[in-house]
Protein backbone atom coordinates (compact mmCIF):
# COMPACT_ATOMS: atom_id res chain seq x y z
CA UNK A 1 0.00 0.00 0.00
CA UNK A 2 1.08 3.61 -0.74
CA UNK A 3 1.48 5.51 2.64
CA UNK A 4 -0.36 5.37 5.47
CA UNK A 5 -4.02 5.52 5.75
CA UNK A 6 -5.69 8.96 6.55
CA UNK A 7 -7.20 8.52 9.73
CA UNK A 8 -10.24 9.95 9.64
CA UNK A 9 -11.05 9.59 5.90
CA UNK A 10 -14.67 8.27 6.44
CA UNK A 11 -15.61 10.42 8.97
CA UNK A 12 -14.49 13.82 6.77
CA UNK A 13 -16.06 12.13 3.65
CA UNK A 14 -19.33 11.36 5.33
CA UNK A 15 -19.03 14.70 7.08
CA UNK A 16 -18.78 16.30 3.57
CA UNK A 17 -21.61 14.47 1.78
CA UNK A 18 -24.41 15.18 4.80
CA UNK A 19 -23.62 18.40 4.06
CA UNK A 20 -22.76 18.41 0.10
CA UNK A 21 -24.19 14.41 -1.27
CA UNK A 22 -26.89 13.55 -3.79
CA UNK A 23 -29.57 12.59 -1.59
CA UNK A 24 -32.39 13.31 -4.25
CA UNK A 25 -31.46 10.93 -6.34
CA UNK A 26 -34.32 8.93 -7.75
CA UNK A 27 -32.77 5.18 -7.29
CA UNK A 28 -32.43 6.67 -3.64
CA UNK A 29 -35.88 7.01 -3.04
CA UNK A 30 -36.80 3.75 -2.57
CA UNK A 31 -33.35 2.40 -2.56
CA UNK A 32 -34.37 -1.24 -3.21
CA UNK A 33 -31.92 -3.80 -4.93
CA UNK A 34 -33.02 -3.52 -8.29
CA UNK A 35 -33.36 0.14 -8.50
CA UNK A 36 -29.62 0.17 -7.31
CA UNK A 37 -28.71 -2.37 -9.57
CA UNK A 38 -30.17 -0.82 -12.81
CA UNK A 39 -28.75 2.68 -11.88
CA UNK A 40 -25.02 1.54 -11.11
CA UNK A 41 -25.14 -0.01 -15.13
CA UNK A 42 -26.75 2.97 -16.41
CA UNK A 43 -24.18 4.95 -14.53
CA UNK A 44 -21.13 2.92 -15.89
CA UNK A 45 -19.43 5.63 -18.78
CA UNK A 46 -22.39 7.56 -18.43
CA UNK A 47 -22.56 11.13 -15.64
CA UNK A 48 -25.31 11.06 -13.10
CA UNK A 49 -27.43 14.07 -15.24
CA UNK A 50 -27.56 12.39 -18.58
CA UNK A 51 -28.46 9.19 -16.57
CA UNK A 52 -31.56 10.57 -14.93
CA UNK A 53 -34.34 10.50 -17.59
CA UNK A 54 -33.21 7.56 -18.88
CA UNK A 55 -33.53 5.98 -15.48
CA UNK A 56 -37.08 7.60 -14.75
CA UNK A 57 -38.19 6.28 -18.35
CA UNK A 58 -36.69 2.81 -17.78
CA UNK A 59 -38.38 2.03 -14.23
CA UNK A 60 -41.41 3.27 -15.19
CA UNK A 61 -41.43 0.87 -18.58
CA UNK A 62 -39.82 -2.33 -16.06
CA UNK A 63 -40.72 -1.92 -12.76
CA UNK A 64 -39.55 -4.42 -11.23
CA UNK A 65 -36.76 -7.67 -12.08
CA UNK A 66 -39.47 -9.65 -13.34
CA UNK A 67 -40.96 -7.08 -15.53
CA UNK A 68 -38.05 -6.78 -17.22
CA UNK A 69 -37.07 -10.50 -17.34
CA UNK A 70 -40.45 -10.89 -18.80
CA UNK A 71 -39.53 -8.47 -21.66
CA UNK A 72 -38.52 -8.92 -25.26
CA UNK A 73 -35.29 -7.63 -26.33
CA UNK A 74 -36.76 -5.12 -28.90
CA UNK A 75 -38.63 -3.18 -26.04
CA UNK A 76 -35.48 -3.16 -23.39
CA UNK A 77 -33.20 -1.60 -26.41
CA UNK A 78 -35.86 0.56 -27.03
CA UNK A 79 -36.14 2.25 -23.35
CA UNK A 80 -32.25 2.31 -23.49
CA UNK A 81 -31.82 4.19 -26.90
CA UNK A 82 -29.99 6.95 -26.75
CA UNK A 83 -27.65 6.08 -23.55
CA UNK A 84 -25.31 4.08 -25.56
CA UNK A 85 -22.71 1.20 -25.09
CA UNK A 86 -26.28 -1.27 -25.66
CA UNK A 87 -23.88 -4.17 -24.17
CA UNK A 88 -25.18 -2.98 -20.60
CA UNK A 89 -29.21 -2.80 -21.57
CA UNK A 90 -28.71 -6.60 -23.23
CA UNK A 91 -26.37 -8.11 -20.63
CA UNK A 92 -29.26 -6.33 -18.12
CA UNK A 93 -31.79 -8.33 -19.45
CA UNK A 94 -30.05 -11.78 -19.68
CA UNK A 95 -29.84 -10.78 -15.99
CA UNK A 96 -32.82 -10.17 -14.94
CA UNK A 97 -33.97 -14.08 -16.72
CA UNK A 98 -30.96 -15.53 -14.82
CA UNK A 99 -32.21 -14.23 -11.82
CA UNK A 100 -35.74 -15.18 -12.66
CA UNK A 101 -34.24 -18.71 -13.13
CA UNK A 102 -31.88 -19.15 -10.50
CA UNK A 103 -32.73 -16.84 -7.51
CA UNK A 104 -36.15 -16.39 -7.22
CA UNK A 105 -36.60 -13.72 -8.75
CA UNK A 106 -34.28 -11.92 -6.51
CA UNK A 107 -31.32 -10.08 -7.22
CA UNK A 108 -28.45 -12.36 -5.27
CA UNK A 109 -26.69 -10.57 -2.15
CA UNK A 110 -23.61 -11.72 -2.05
CA UNK A 111 -20.28 -10.72 -4.20
CA UNK A 112 -19.63 -14.08 -6.09
CA UNK A 113 -23.27 -14.91 -7.33
CA UNK A 114 -23.58 -11.23 -7.98
CA UNK A 115 -20.29 -11.07 -10.03
CA UNK A 116 -21.50 -14.15 -11.94
CA UNK A 117 -24.60 -12.24 -13.64
CA UNK A 118 -23.85 -10.99 -16.88
CA UNK A 119 -22.69 -6.74 -17.26
CA UNK A 120 -21.55 -6.82 -13.48
CA UNK A 121 -18.06 -6.46 -12.52
CA UNK A 122 -16.45 -6.47 -8.93
CA UNK A 123 -16.82 -2.74 -8.23
CA UNK A 124 -20.59 -2.55 -9.73
CA UNK A 125 -21.20 -5.53 -7.37
CA UNK A 126 -19.87 -4.02 -4.19
CA UNK A 127 -21.65 -0.31 -4.86
CA UNK A 128 -24.81 -2.64 -4.95
CA UNK A 129 -24.20 -4.76 -2.22
CA UNK A 130 -23.07 -1.48 -0.30
CA UNK A 131 -26.28 0.69 -1.47
CA UNK A 132 -28.82 -2.00 -1.51
CA UNK A 133 -28.05 -4.56 1.78
CA UNK A 134 -25.44 -2.03 3.70
CA UNK A 135 -22.91 -4.73 2.94
CA UNK A 136 -18.91 -3.78 3.82
CA UNK A 137 -17.90 -4.20 0.03
CA UNK A 138 -15.48 -1.89 -1.86
CA UNK A 139 -15.64 -0.17 -4.54
CA UNK A 140 -13.41 0.75 -7.52
CA UNK A 141 -14.64 2.60 -10.32
CA UNK A 142 -13.16 5.34 -12.22
CA UNK A 143 -13.74 8.67 -9.57
CA UNK A 144 -12.28 6.41 -6.72
CA UNK A 145 -9.08 5.43 -8.56
CA UNK A 146 -8.88 9.25 -9.39
CA UNK A 147 -9.28 10.41 -5.89
CA UNK A 148 -7.28 7.69 -4.36
CA UNK A 149 -4.11 8.09 -7.23
CA UNK A 150 -4.01 11.65 -5.48
CA UNK A 151 -4.19 11.55 -1.84
CA UNK A 152 -1.68 8.58 -1.76
CA UNK A 153 1.13 10.17 -4.63
CA UNK A 154 0.67 7.26 -6.82
CA UNK A 155 1.93 7.85 -10.17
CA UNK A 156 1.74 4.46 -11.92
CA UNK A 157 -1.40 4.39 -14.39
CA UNK A 158 -4.82 2.96 -12.72
CA UNK A 159 -4.72 0.38 -15.25
CA UNK A 160 -1.77 -0.97 -14.55
CA UNK A 161 -2.10 -4.92 -12.97
CA UNK A 162 0.10 -3.94 -10.32
CA UNK A 163 -1.28 -0.43 -9.56
CA UNK A 164 -5.29 -1.95 -9.97
CA UNK A 165 -4.46 -4.46 -7.43
CA UNK A 166 -2.76 -1.46 -4.85
CA UNK A 167 -6.27 0.74 -5.62
CA UNK A 168 -8.34 -2.47 -4.31
CA UNK A 169 -6.27 -2.88 -1.09
CA UNK A 170 -6.17 0.47 -0.29
CA UNK A 171 -10.50 0.91 -1.52
CA UNK A 172 -10.42 -2.29 0.95
CA UNK A 173 -8.66 -1.29 3.86
CA UNK A 174 -10.65 2.73 4.24
CA UNK A 175 -14.13 0.52 3.89
CA UNK A 176 -13.23 -0.54 7.76
CA UNK A 177 -13.53 3.56 8.70
CA UNK A 178 -17.22 3.85 8.17
CA UNK A 179 -20.09 2.78 10.80
CA UNK A 180 -22.15 0.11 9.59
CA UNK A 181 -25.25 1.87 9.51
CA UNK A 182 -23.77 4.30 6.69
CA UNK A 183 -22.09 1.71 3.84
CA UNK A 184 -24.54 3.07 1.40
CA UNK A 185 -24.17 6.70 2.38
CA UNK A 186 -19.94 5.96 2.51
CA UNK A 187 -20.17 4.58 -1.28
CA UNK A 188 -22.07 7.47 -2.67
CA UNK A 189 -19.91 9.56 -1.14
CA UNK A 190 -16.97 8.28 -2.74
CA UNK A 191 -18.77 8.64 -6.06
CA UNK A 192 -20.13 12.09 -5.47
CA UNK A 193 -17.13 13.49 -3.80
CA UNK A 194 -15.05 12.15 -7.41
CA UNK A 195 -17.91 13.49 -9.77
CA UNK A 196 -18.68 17.39 -8.01
CA UNK A 197 -14.48 17.51 -5.99
CA UNK A 198 -11.78 15.75 -6.94
CA UNK A 199 -12.74 16.19 -11.25
CA UNK A 200 -10.47 15.32 -13.32
CA UNK A 201 -9.64 18.71 -14.47
CA UNK A 202 -9.85 21.29 -11.96
CA UNK A 203 -10.32 19.41 -8.59
CA UNK A 204 -11.93 21.78 -6.12
CA UNK A 205 -8.60 21.80 -3.56
CA UNK A 206 -9.74 24.65 -1.78
CA UNK A 207 -12.97 23.20 -0.80
CA UNK A 208 -11.85 19.73 -0.44
CA UNK A 209 -11.49 18.28 3.63
CA UNK A 210 -8.33 16.56 2.56
CA UNK A 211 -6.18 19.09 1.39
CA UNK A 212 -4.07 19.31 4.01
CA UNK A 213 -2.75 15.73 3.53
CA UNK A 214 -3.16 14.83 -0.08
CA UNK A 215 -0.25 13.95 -1.58
CA UNK A 216 -0.73 15.82 -5.13
CA UNK A 217 -2.20 18.86 -3.72
CA UNK A 218 1.00 18.91 -1.98
CA UNK A 219 3.44 18.40 -4.48
CA UNK A 220 1.45 20.18 -6.79
CA UNK A 221 0.35 17.21 -8.83
CA UNK A 222 -3.10 17.37 -9.50
CA UNK A 223 -3.42 18.08 -13.10
CA UNK A 224 -1.40 15.40 -13.97
CA UNK A 225 -2.23 12.25 -11.49
CA UNK A 226 -3.44 10.07 -11.84
CA UNK A 227 -0.93 9.16 -14.80
CA UNK A 228 -2.97 8.36 -17.72
CA UNK A 229 -3.48 4.77 -18.74
CA UNK A 230 -1.65 4.48 -22.35
CA UNK A 231 -4.14 4.39 -25.20
CA UNK A 232 -3.71 2.49 -28.61
CA UNK A 233 -5.02 4.99 -31.38
CA UNK A 234 -8.03 4.48 -32.07
CA UNK A 235 -8.62 3.19 -35.97
CA UNK A 236 -11.20 4.82 -37.98
CA UNK A 237 -13.44 2.62 -40.59
CA UNK A 238 -15.34 3.44 -43.68
CA UNK A 239 -18.84 2.04 -44.44
CA UNK A 240 -21.29 2.68 -46.19
CA UNK A 241 -25.50 2.77 -45.47
CA UNK A 242 -28.60 2.94 -47.52
CA UNK A 243 -31.31 5.40 -46.60
CA UNK A 244 -34.20 4.05 -48.81
CA UNK A 245 -37.25 6.27 -49.02
CA UNK A 246 -40.67 5.66 -50.35
CA UNK A 247 -42.85 7.67 -51.86
CA UNK A 248 -45.57 7.87 -48.92
CA UNK A 249 -42.47 8.53 -46.63
CA UNK A 250 -41.34 4.86 -45.27
CA UNK A 251 -38.12 4.08 -44.53
CA UNK A 252 -36.31 0.76 -44.91
CA UNK A 253 -34.50 -0.10 -42.00
CA UNK A 254 -32.43 -3.75 -40.76
CA UNK A 255 -31.95 -4.65 -37.39
CA UNK A 256 -28.71 -5.41 -36.38
CA UNK A 257 -27.25 -8.78 -35.65
CA UNK A 258 -27.66 -9.73 -31.86
CA UNK A 259 -24.03 -9.67 -31.58
CA UNK A 260 -21.11 -6.48 -32.00
CA UNK A 261 -21.86 -3.15 -32.93
CA UNK A 262 -25.57 -1.46 -32.71
CA UNK A 263 -26.07 -5.08 -31.79
CA UNK A 264 -30.03 -5.54 -32.24
CA UNK A 265 -30.65 -2.46 -33.05
CA UNK A 266 -32.94 -0.94 -35.91
CA UNK A 267 -30.46 0.90 -38.32
CA UNK A 268 -30.12 2.01 -41.93
CA UNK A 269 -28.63 -1.21 -44.00
CA UNK A 270 -25.05 -0.70 -43.83
CA UNK A 271 -21.77 -2.77 -46.04
CA UNK A 272 -18.27 -1.76 -46.11
CA UNK A 273 -18.31 -0.73 -49.58
CA UNK A 274 -20.67 0.58 -52.26
CA UNK A 275 -20.19 -2.36 -54.12
CA UNK A 276 -21.21 -4.87 -51.48
CA UNK A 277 -24.45 -2.41 -50.86
CA UNK A 278 -24.55 -2.56 -54.53
CA UNK A 279 -24.84 -6.29 -54.14
CA UNK A 280 -26.73 -6.45 -50.95
CA UNK A 281 -29.82 -4.63 -53.06
CA UNK A 282 -29.53 -6.66 -55.93
CA UNK A 283 -30.39 -9.53 -53.60
CA UNK A 284 -32.73 -8.43 -51.38
CA UNK A 285 -34.55 -4.99 -53.11
CA UNK A 286 -33.90 -5.42 -56.81
CA UNK A 287 -33.02 -2.11 -56.45
CA UNK A 288 -29.98 0.02 -58.38
CA UNK A 289 -27.57 2.17 -56.03
CA UNK A 290 -26.95 4.38 -59.72
CA UNK A 291 -29.73 6.96 -59.02
CA UNK A 292 -28.93 7.35 -55.59
CA UNK A 293 -27.77 10.96 -53.76
CA UNK A 294 -24.76 11.22 -51.39
CA UNK A 295 -25.85 12.77 -47.93
CA UNK A 296 -23.12 14.61 -45.65
CA UNK A 297 -21.38 11.28 -44.32
CA UNK A 298 -21.52 11.42 -40.54
CA UNK A 299 -19.17 9.93 -37.76
CA UNK A 300 -19.71 8.11 -34.54
CA UNK A 301 -17.04 7.12 -31.93
CA UNK A 302 -17.01 3.54 -30.40
CA UNK A 303 -14.95 2.76 -27.61
CA UNK A 304 -12.37 0.85 -30.43
CA UNK A 305 -12.51 2.64 -33.39
CA UNK A 306 -14.28 5.36 -34.86
CA UNK A 307 -16.63 4.74 -37.33
CA UNK A 308 -17.06 6.86 -40.74
CA UNK A 309 -20.47 6.36 -42.59
CA UNK A 310 -21.26 7.61 -46.37
CA UNK A 311 -24.99 7.53 -46.86
CA UNK A 312 -26.73 7.53 -49.89
CA UNK A 313 -30.19 8.17 -50.46
CA UNK A 314 -32.70 6.93 -52.78
CA UNK A 315 -35.82 7.24 -53.77
CA UNK A 316 -37.32 3.50 -54.14
CA UNK A 317 -39.96 2.76 -56.52
CA UNK A 318 -41.57 0.19 -54.38
CA UNK A 319 -41.58 -1.47 -50.78
CA UNK A 320 -41.15 -4.83 -51.67
CA UNK A 321 -39.25 -7.46 -49.61
CA UNK A 322 -37.97 -10.85 -49.26
CA UNK A 323 -40.18 -12.95 -47.31
CA UNK A 324 -37.42 -14.54 -45.30
CA UNK A 325 -36.25 -11.19 -44.03
CA UNK A 326 -39.65 -10.20 -42.64
CA UNK A 327 -38.05 -10.10 -39.08
CA UNK A 328 -34.79 -8.04 -40.04
CA UNK A 329 -35.92 -5.75 -42.48
CA UNK A 330 -39.03 -3.51 -42.21
CA UNK A 331 -40.49 -0.36 -43.97
CA UNK A 332 -41.48 2.16 -41.30
CA UNK A 333 -43.04 5.45 -41.15
CA UNK A 334 -42.25 8.06 -38.11
CA UNK A 335 -44.88 6.77 -35.93
CA UNK A 336 -43.20 3.22 -36.17
CA UNK A 337 -40.11 4.19 -36.00
CA UNK A 338 -39.98 6.01 -32.78
CA UNK A 339 -41.64 2.83 -31.27
CA UNK A 340 -38.04 1.09 -32.28
CA UNK A 341 -35.07 1.21 -30.46
CA UNK A 342 -32.23 2.94 -32.71
CA UNK A 343 -29.01 3.95 -32.39
CA UNK A 344 -29.21 7.37 -31.36
CA UNK A 345 -26.63 8.96 -34.61
CA UNK A 346 -29.05 7.13 -36.53
CA UNK A 347 -32.48 8.58 -34.61
CA UNK A 348 -30.86 11.79 -35.36
CA UNK A 349 -30.03 11.63 -39.14
CA UNK A 350 -33.63 10.04 -39.54
CA UNK A 351 -35.63 13.35 -38.02
CA UNK A 352 -33.27 15.65 -39.46
CA UNK A 353 -33.88 14.60 -42.98
CA UNK A 354 -37.09 12.65 -43.40
FE1 LIG B 1 -8.56 15.87 -4.85
FE2 LIG B 1 -7.55 18.30 -4.43
FE3 LIG B 1 -8.81 17.04 -2.48
FE4 LIG B 1 -6.44 16.20 -3.29
S1 LIG B 1 -6.90 18.16 -2.31
S2 LIG B 1 -8.23 14.93 -2.85
S3 LIG B 1 -6.57 16.61 -5.48
S4 LIG B 1 -9.73 17.73 -4.40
Amino acid sequence: MSGSLIPDFAKQLLAWFDLHGRHDLPWQHPRTPYRVWLSEIMLQQTQVTVVIPYFQRFIARFPTLTALAQADEDSVMRAWAGLGYYARARHMLRAAQQCVADHAAQLPCELTALMALPGIGRSTAGAILAQAWQQRAPILDGNVKRLLCRLHGIHTPPGNTATGQQLWQLSDAYLAQPPSDRLADYTQALMDFGATVCTRAQPACLRCPFQTCCVAKRDQLTASLPTPNRRKPIPERHAVALLAQHSDGQILLQRRPSRGIWAALWTLPQADTAEELQAWCDSHLSLSLTEATPLPPIAHTFSHYRLRLQLLHLHAPHRALPTHCQHSLRWVNAAQRAQLGLPAPIRLLLTSQC
